[in-house]
């Protein structure tokens, strides 16, 4: 069967979960987890996936809504892995202060007290311009806009020749249009509507639908999927993003896509 590349969303609110709504987090062909929502592990499942599946582990950035899930994952891991399944085999990937977090998730965890929540998954810091080559994909980093150290990231599907962007959580950031130049799907946040005040976007480093799709726009990639948004006047905001770059949407969460290379 010819493979094909999918994206899972898992959740797309921005920083805090609503009722029946996760935080922004996606799966690449139910192998690859970007960032870890409030819930993603039970997200997985809801979803059909399967969280043993997941051999790789993209953060965006080490804010905390994007790795609040990681200590729930080692937990189901640690508890559901078991001698049969050979030896975990797990690689994170993400900015500067990954090593800080995966310290406080070993701690969280008592490891010292509960040693089977002990093993150590490959720790891989990425830096700005630096590519990661795994046996079936490749990653490149640029830097994003935002108030810590942030990786907008450009994922090649070996196998299929596709080419995934997502952007984590930046502000309208232009060096990212020429890092995300041609992909098959950019994935880039959303946060607040088409008119908040662009002082306050500045500060909190985050874009609008608009900005979004002016990213797209000059980076013509083939398809705009909005994340990490806020509920309020999404239409209005989708309409006047659409006028910039027509093929864009808001992810649902749930929702798998699948990305055909160009
Ligand atoms: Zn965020
Ligand atoms: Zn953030």
């Amino acid at each position: 069967m010819t493979p094909t590349t999918t994206i899972t969303f898992l959740g797309t609110a921005d920083a805090v979960p609503e009722a029946g709504r996760d935080v922004a987090s996606f799966v690449i062909n139910g192998t690859h987890l970007v960032d870890t929502g409030w819930c993603g592990t039970a997200q997985m499942m809801r979803f059909g996936l399967d969280p043993l599946q997941i051999k790789t582990i993209i953060l965006t950035h080490c804010h905390q809504d994007h790795y609040l899930g990681l200590p729930q994952f080692f937990f189901y891991w640690a508890q559901r892995w078991h001698s049969g399944m050979g030896k975990p085999s797990l690689t994170i990937i993400g900015p500067g202060d990954l090593p800080d977090v995966m310290e406080a998730t070993r701690v969280f965890l008592m490891v010292d007290r509960y040693p089977r929540y002990a093993w150590k998954p490959d720790i891989r810091v990425i830096q700005p311009g630096e590519t990661i080559q795994a046996d079936d994909f490749s990653l490149a980093a640029c830097q994003t806009r935002h108030p810590v150290d942030g990786r907008c990231y450009r994922f090649t599907d070996r196998r299929t020749g596709a080419t995934v962007a997502f952007t984590g959580d930046t502000a309208y950031h232009e060096p990212i249009a020429e890092h995300v130049r041609g992909c098959d799907l950019l994935i880039h946040d959303a946060t607040f509507p088409h008119d908040y005040p662009r002082p306050d976007l500045e500060r909190d480093g985050h874009s609008t639908a608009v900005d979004a799709a002016r990213i797209a726009q000059r980076a013509a990639v083939r398809r705009l999927i909005l994340l990490h948004y806020q509920q309020t006047r999404c239409e209005e905001s989708l309409a006047r993003a659409a006028q910039v770059f027509p093929n864009v949407s808001f992810a649902r969460e749930g929702q798998t896509v699948d990305v055909q290379p160009s």
